[in-house]
């Protein structure tokens, strides 16, 4: 007897008798913490980095951006 996946409006039988998710929602918890999270895209993420780069090119002369770069080149290594 097989059950169905617990996810609200999911009707897909759970990937084992054990689990209580199938095998999308069961893969989505693994990868990203919670059964209702998707994946972050560059596409999602594309009107952010034209924000920053407008913002870099707004203000090339301010001392943050090496700052930031040391920063980031210490977290790197
Ligand atoms: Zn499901």
């Amino acid at each position: 007897m097989s059950r169905l996946c617990r996810v609200a409006g999911c009707c897909s039988p759970t990937s084992s008798r054990y689990s209580i998710y199938c095998s999308s929602h069961k893969a989505r918890l693994r990868r990203h913490g919670a059964v209702d999270q998707k994946a972050i895209t560059k596409g999602d993420l594309k009107p952010y980095l034209r924000l920053v780069q407008d913002r870099i090119q707004k203000n090339e002369a301010s001392s943050l951006w090496t700052q930031l770069n040391a920063r980031w080149s210490a977290l790197a290594d």
